[in-house]
């Protein structure tokens, strides 16, 4: 558990990048269009207006703008070309190519760009991974979502697993970084011990980051694989095991799979650090920007679209990052409901902006299912939850 010291050291450096907000991510959505259909989407194509896609220039400007206007280099992580499924777009190696010659002051920006896949057509296509290594992409997310049978159940397609899993390794092979996404639900939670064999064990991948199915996107609809709280609670579990047993080693020899929940939300002083190797605050807006298939601004590419806070074909960037995010920075607004007298509301800030609607409402909280049994099932109707996929 962490000690008091630590706990406001840490709140203390998270105010001051909240502060200061210097960019550090950006995720761009190149497509909403997809190969696959899975059943958890948060980016489904329903209700996507493909003509508004952005066109590749558009691309190329809204990146020189940033990398002149917003980006210092010296805190700039990465650039993550998401979907969609980003290798549906014929011009994706156009669009890569001009990424990479984007510089400023005769230096590159984006010398970490890195694309998020589920694999399938870099397992039909691995040669294509030279390429791309040429071009200077650094690493890839790839989406495991259970065993053979399960996984290609979820993403709805034959064969998926095999060419998703031999995409995983051949990208490995060749020394990009990896990093494996599992979207944790109630088909594939039995599966975890034996993933994480696959996983840690065979496939070495950098990460592996699990992730809590979302009631948002089509899961919102399919109530057979939303995870009731002792679901939550017995994930959660694994992942702490699995750091008190492996990942600590991971973290003191550096070389191994580093395992962690991804994006769920604090969890309480008890288990913060436990289950990733630091504290969590939701990012969105403070140092990742996202830019959605059709422009629309917003702190990353998972929130509601009741936060987009402009589009790129009618306003500044620039001007949206720095004076339109508030909603990203300042949090009172969101004290209401259960975060109203929550005592984790100082660290916590009112949890992942992906769970927010623009009533302010929030849709799920890690802390209060894990403490209190929040169930998010009764929740997800399409009634009460509006999700990015609309206008
Ligand atoms: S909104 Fe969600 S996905 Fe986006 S940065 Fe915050 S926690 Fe992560
Ligand atoms: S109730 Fe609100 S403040 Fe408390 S832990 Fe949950 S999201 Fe955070």
């Amino acid at each position: 558990m962490l000690s008091k010291e630590q706990l406001r050291y840490w709140k203390e450096s998270v105010d001051k990048i909240i502060k200061e907000h210097p960019l550090k991510f950006i995720q761009l959505e190149v497509t909403r269009a997809c190969n696959l259909n899975c059943i958890h989407c948060g980016s489904p194509s329903e209700g996507t207006n493909f003509k508004e896609q952005l066109s590749r220039e558009e691309i190329k400007k809204t990146l020189e703008k940033i990398a002149t206007e917003i980006i210092d280099p010296n805190y700039f992580n990465h650039l993550m070309f998401v979907g969609g499924e980003p290798f549906s777009r014929r011009d994706l190696i156009d669009i890569i190519q001009d990424t990479s010659k984007i510089q400023v002051n005769g230096r590159r920006v984006y010398t970490n760009t890195q694309i998020q896949t589920n694999g399938t057509y870099l397992g039909d296509n691995p040669k294509l991974l030279d390429k791309l290594k040429e071009l200077g992409i650094t690493g890839f997310g790839i989406s495991i979502d259970g065993l053979e049978k399960t996984h290609n159940l979820f993403r709805r397609g034959k064969d998926v697993f095999r060419k998703t899993y031999s995409a995983a390794q051949e990208a490995i092979a060749r020394g990009f970084s990896v990093s494996i996404s599992t979207v944790a639900n109630q088909s594939n939670i039995s599966e975890l011990p034996v993933l994480s064999n696959l996983i840690r064990d065979e496939l070495k991948p950098n990460f592996w980051r699990i992730m809590l199915l979302d009631p948002i996107g089509r899961a919102r609809l399919d109530k057979n694989y939303l995870l009731s709280p002792e679901q939550v609670k017995k994930i959660i579990g694994f992942i702490y095991k699995e750091h008190v047993e492996h990942v600590k080693e991971v973290y003191q020899e550096g070389r191994g799979t580093k395992i962690e929940l991804g994006c769920g939300g604090w969890c309480g002083e008890q288990l913060e650090g436990m289950i990733r190797p630091y504290l969590w605050h939701c990012i969105s807006g403070i140092s990742m920007l996202g830019i959605m298939y059709d422009g629309a601004i917003g702190g990353c590419t998972n929130i509601s679209r009741d936060f987009i806070e402009g589009n790129i074909r009618t306003d500044d960037i620039t001007k949206v990052w720095n004076d339109r995010f508030e909603k990203f920075r300042e949090f009172d607004w969101k004290k209401i409901d259960e975060c109203q007298d929550c005592k984790e509301f100082e660290f916590c800030d009112g949890g992942p902006m992906h769970y927010r609607l623009g009533d302010r409402k929030m849709i799920f909280c890690l802390y209060q299912t894990l403490e209190n049994d929040m169930d998010y099932r009764g929740m997800a109707t399409n009634e009460v939850l509006k999700t990015k996929a609309g206008n």
